[in-house]
């Protein structure tokens, strides 16, 4: 559906988009992942037509975005991070106005004016001055105005930026809802909101395409180290023999505080409770005791973190922790 190939931006001499290629296939919702400065916007608005690129190509259902962008822009609704709403005028005049600039006329407007006011939960407000309506309103009507002329991808920048909790979840919903019908491109800079929409993740930083995929393969591809905390009274210096049965241990590292001896052990094992079970079994072997043991299964949130390392102080990165931490 989209065809990005060796995508560069510069901004005078600062490179923002580094050589990035993907191929966005129909049928799907896509999240941009990335931390603020990661370059999702940049690559946004080259995509839909809005920004010139320093180099590469876009095609857009087989269009040149550049070689031929009416055609490549009449596939795509774009809602960008400031949409350009005229707040003077109520919503339903505003929307009037993208419906007729995107060419649309008489009762073919009038089908789908009704049909993205009646989609996007507009409706009751649509008389009102666009400047009136709460922050998570104008995003419906900036949403309403992306479907019109019915394209089949959507793309929308960080469309819940500065809603409040219940928008959110509305605004996600609604975008899982357009995923039914189009093709959507969303991007956020919180991982959770990505795995909770999308079914494929993009993930930017840098300006480079980092990972592509869903979100459980990109979790096998991208991590390969389990670890296993535990506590024990097993002296320090002696886990390292006490283990050397156990296999699959890449790293161990062991330290004492006080009565205890605190154990930190990686694998490379898939199977986390496999390793675990091997402790288990080696402890019940011997005279020490196991106090406490947690399994930290690698999840996307260390991958994210592990990524975006080194992004300075006032980068506004935002993660929220799923309970993906099993402690047995
Ligand atoms: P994101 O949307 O992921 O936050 P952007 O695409 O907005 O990232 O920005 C990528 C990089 O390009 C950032 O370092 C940003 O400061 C820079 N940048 C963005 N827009 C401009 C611009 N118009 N002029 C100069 N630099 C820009
Ligand atoms: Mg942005």
């Amino acid at each position: 559906m989209i065809s990005v190939k060796h995508l560069t931006k510069y901004y005078g001499d600062h490179l923002a988009v580094d050589d990035i290629s993907f191929e966005i296939e129909s049928g799907h919702v896509y999240g941009f992942l990335g931390p603020n400065g990661a370059g999702k916007s940049t690559t946004m608005n080259i995509i839909t037509g809005c920004l010139s690129a320093t180099d590469g190509t876009v095609l857009i259902d087989g269009h040149d975005i550049f070689e031929e962008p009416d055609a490549a822009k009449r596939c795509i609704g774009y809602l960008p991070e400031h949409p350009p709403l005229y707040m003077n005028e109520s919503a339903l005049e505003y929307l009037i106005f993208v419906a007729e600039a995107k060419g649309l006329r008489g009762a073919e407007l009038k089908q789908q004016l009704d049909d993205v006011i009646r989609k996007t939960g507009i409706e009751s407000v649509k008389h009102r001055r666009i400047s009136q309506l709460s922050k998570g309103y104008k995003q419906r009507v900036g949403i309403a105005q992306a479907l019109l002329g019915n394209p089949k991808v959507i793309i929308l920048d960080e469309p819940t930026v500065g809603l409040d909790p219940i928008q959110i979840i509305e605004i996600r919903d609604l975008i899982r809802d357009l995923g039914k019908t189009h093709t959507v491109i969303f991007s956020s800079h919180i991982l959770s909101e990505v795995q909770a929409i999308c079914d494929q993740i993009v993930m930017i930083a840098k300006g480079r395409l980092v990972a592509l995929g869903a979100p459980e393969d990109l979790q096998k591809q991208l991590l390969s180290s389990h670890e296993i905390l535990l506590t024990t009274d097993a002296p320090a210096n002696e886990i390292a023999q006490f283990f050397t049965d156990v296999p699959h241990i890449t790293e161990l590292v062991a330290e004492s505080s006080g009565k205890f001896t605190q154990v930190q052990i990686k694998t490379d094992q898939e199977d986390i409770y496999a390793l675990s079970a091997d402790l288990f079994r080696t402890f019940a072997k011997s005279r020490w005791i196991i106090f406490e043991m947690t399994l930290r299964k690698g999840n996307l949130e260390d991958v994210f973190l592990e990524l975006t390392d080194n992004l300075p102080a006032d980068s506004d990165l935002e993660l929220d922790f799923d309970d993906e931490e099993d402690e047995a």
